[in-house]
């Protein structure tokens, strides 16, 4: 069958390869592949900045992000043949740290989790895999290839379940305004889970064109292109998504007291950039504000993903889906172009 993969390390060396079918061993469930997200961790790894094959192998299989439709499944397990399926990304340590030990392999401590398409583990980026029945998240079939968002949207809905567990340490705590920085797929994504909570949402990206300012507005939020504007914002819930230095600097310290800034972008070492660190700590302190980092999800917050997505109006979920690139053309899909958002490999054209 046919599979993207990659020898992990070095750049450029991603091709359209002639692989054996999945082994069982890669689980019980077997799936034929429908459509592949892109990001950024997957251009990464294409420029050999990032991934692992798995043991005893050179080449990884790529892709994360992924939607298929059973072909075969287990009698007592809760997918059958036909249902739509996203496949969950990591799998945590073969000697369960804490975290991992209780299904928050999200918050795994050591690190030795593996990542399907990433870390160790062959990825979702062929014509068929296979995958564990408590590794594969049901999808709403009438969100159709729009289930390709459910991995983004896990990351998103685990960022919503720490700030609202971190929101729950003062009871009376009653958020009203959202900003998010970033419209790409995460901060959009982001955005939506903030309006479908009733939130008042604004929205800054530096993009004063192509499709991110209508979609924003769509959700009935204010899309910002000049940070000078959020300084009287004073939201009380912050979505970090750029991963931008100067951003980060902005935003710190500038939500209302007992704000809850949540950092979900990347960003490499090397930035130093001045920060008035004792009016940041003074207002942190006398307003019991908190700043956080997070990535990844665990099953939880991909069935919280899956129901978000299913609410959600297909229309402007489609509107996050710019290109849509025949398995064939796949290099296309690995190019940034203008106006991208979320941009899919398509299996079954
Ligand atoms: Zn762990």
């Amino acid at each position: 069958m046919r599979a993207i993969t990659v020898l992990p390390g070095i750049a450029n060396s991603a091709r359209l390869d002639d692989v054996p079918e999945p082994p069982l061993s890669d689980g019980a469930i077997l799936v034929r592949t429908r459509a592949l997200g892109v990001c950024a961790t997957d251009r990464e790894i294409l420029m050999g900045a990032y991934g692992t094959a798995p043991s005893g192998q050179g080449r990884l299989v790529l892709g994360h992000e992924s939607l298929g439709t059973v072909e075969t499944a287990p009698a007592d397990c809760e997918v059958a043949p036909g249902d739509l399926v996203v496949g969950i990304v990591r799998r945590p340590d073969p000697q369960p740290c804490p975290a991992c030990a209780v299904g928050e392999w999200d918050m795994c401590r050591n690190g030795r989790y593996v990542e399907r398409g990433i870390k160790e583990r062959n990825g979702y980026g062929a014509e068929r895999f296979r995958i564990e029945p408590d590794f594969a998240v049901k999808i709403d079939p009438a969100l159709g290839i729009l289930g390709v968002l459910t991995e983004p949207a896990s990351v998103v809905a685990k960022a919503w379940d720490h700030i609202e567990r971190i929101g729950a340490r003062a009871r009376g705590w009653g958020p009203r305004r959202l900003l998010v920085t970033g419209a790409g797929p995460i901060g959009l994504l982001a955005a939506l889970l903030g309006v479908q909570r009733g939130l008042e949402t604004h929205v800054l990206d530096h993009n004063e064109s192509g499709p991110k300012p209508a979609l924003v507005r769509a959700l009935g939020a204010t899309y910002h292109t000049d940070a000078a504007d959020l300084k009287a914002l004073q939201p009380n819930i912050l979505i970090e998504c750029t991963g931008a230095p100067a951003v980060i600097r902005d935003i710190l310290g500038h939500t209302a007291p007992a704000g809850i800034t949540c950092l979900a972008g990347v960003t490499s070492p090397g930035h130093v950039l001045d920060l008035d660190i004792g009016l940041f700590n003074r207002t942190m302190v006398l307003d019991n504000d908190t700043v956080f980092g997070t990535v990844n999800a665990n099953h939880r917050h991909f069935e919280l993903a899956a129901e978000a997505l299913a609410r959600a109006d297909k229309t402007w979920l489609a509107g996050l889906i710019t290109r849509r690139v025949p398995v064939e053309r796949w290099q296309e899909a690995l190019q940034h172009r203008p106006g991208d958002i979320k941009v899919v490999i398509d299996f079954a054209a």
